[in-house]
């Protein structure tokens, strides 16, 4: 029998996972523990008796807490997410092994993106509540024609590939960089200062690295057009928040859609409703009215959901079964 150790385990999560333990042959000898707090050193003891923990972008995997759980015989840790920014992966080489699911949908993540481009230009989140209030009137909520603007991608992997041709179909010119391009149809290619100072609407596709750590700063706003919007639905840390509020303040940036914080851990995917909010720049960022946020929920589709509790599945079986790490992080 295998055992896994669920993390932060969410009612969808359950209903995703169990559904794959129900029906999936690979999942025959695996038995799951869900558990409700997110993993960090002071929970790894948690796993206590388990031969897999399953976790999500906000756990934590730091150098404390994999010493825990190879201290209690943890042999995998299964991330069921593609990114693995909150993984001491370096320090996980040789202790431990790491797996993830690179792909589930990249549709979930771009249609999220548009769909808050969307809202955020034609001022839905204002109308839905004006109505709701029976004022039908208008003022205040002018938008702009996506047509013929230009939209810049920065990372054109799997998301921002599924983006790029979603903006293709809103008949807008796509300029995109990314660290190791490969040719797009339709698609030109620039440095990244070029798609920076070209773009009406900015949208953000690579991962979180040391190299990408707060690539949309004070400074590279300054080369933005005026006026333009930023969406991020791939990592907070990509984006300098207090530089960010800043533009947004003084008109600089003309929007922005976030489906993801810097400092996200501890606030998303919780009801905070009842608490005061200590972060200032997140409750100024929400303040704003032309400011989406969401709770990094880009991923959350019923296709997302089963595609990523059957590979971390598959993944798990592969290697307690024959040995064998598919989907591995290197160290
Ligand atoms: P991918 O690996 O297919 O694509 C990433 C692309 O970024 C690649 O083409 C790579 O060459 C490029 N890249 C790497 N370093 C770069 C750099 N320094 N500058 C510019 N480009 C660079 O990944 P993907 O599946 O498209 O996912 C992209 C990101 O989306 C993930 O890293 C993850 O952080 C995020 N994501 C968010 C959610 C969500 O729910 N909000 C869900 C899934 C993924």
């Amino acid at each position: 029998m295998i055992r896994i150790a669920f993390f932060d385990t969410k009612p969808y999560d359950r209903q995703a996972f169990e559904a794959q333990l129900a029906e999936n042959p690979a999942a025959k000898d695996i038995k799951a523990s869900f558990f409700e707090p997110r993993l960090d050193r002071t929970t790894a003891s948690m796993a206590k008796g388990h031969d897999a923990v399953c976790i999500f972008v906000n756990d934590v995997a730091d150098k404390d807490t994999i010493d825990v759980l190879v201290a209690l015989g943890v042999k995998l840790i299964a991330l069921r997410c593609a990114g693995y920014n909150n993984v001491d992966f370096k320090y996980a080489h040789g202790r431990i092994a790491l797996c993830r699911v690179p792909a589930y949908s990249p549709y979930a993540v771009a249609e999220h993106a548009m769909a808050m481009l969307l809202c955020l230009n034609r001022n839905l989140h204002h109308a839905y509540v004006r109505v709701r209030e029976f004022n039908f009137t208008l003022t205040g909520l002018t938008g702009f024609d996506l047509h013929g603007k230009t939209a810049g991608i920065v990372g054109m992997g799997k998301i921002g590939r599924a983006f790029a041709s979603i903006c293709q179909g809103f008949g807008m010119d796509v300029v995109a960089y990314d660290a190791y391009p490969s040719p797009m149809d339709g698609v030109k290619f620039l440095s990244l200062g070029e798609v920076l100072s070209k773009a009406d609407v900015l949208s953000l596709h690579c991962p979180l690295t040391k190299d990408t750590h707060h690539m949309i700063n004070k400074k590279t706003i300054s080369s933005m057009k005026k006026g333009a919007v930023l969406i991020n639905t791939s990592r907070g840390g990509l984006v300098d928040s207090i530089a960010l509020l800043g533009a947004l303040k003084t008109g600089r940036l003309g929007g922005a859609a976030l489906d993801v914080y810097e400092e996200e851990t501890g606030l998303f995917y919780e009801d905070q409703s009842y608490r005061i909010v200590q972060d200032d720049i997140i409750a100024r960022l929400i303040s704003l009215p032309n400011v989406l946020v969401t709770s990094h929920q880009a991923f959350l589709t019923k296709e997302a959901l089963s595609n990523i509790a059957g590979t971390t599945i598959d993944n798990i079986a592969s290697y307690f079964d024959n040995g064998e790490l598919k989907n591995g992080v290197a160290g």
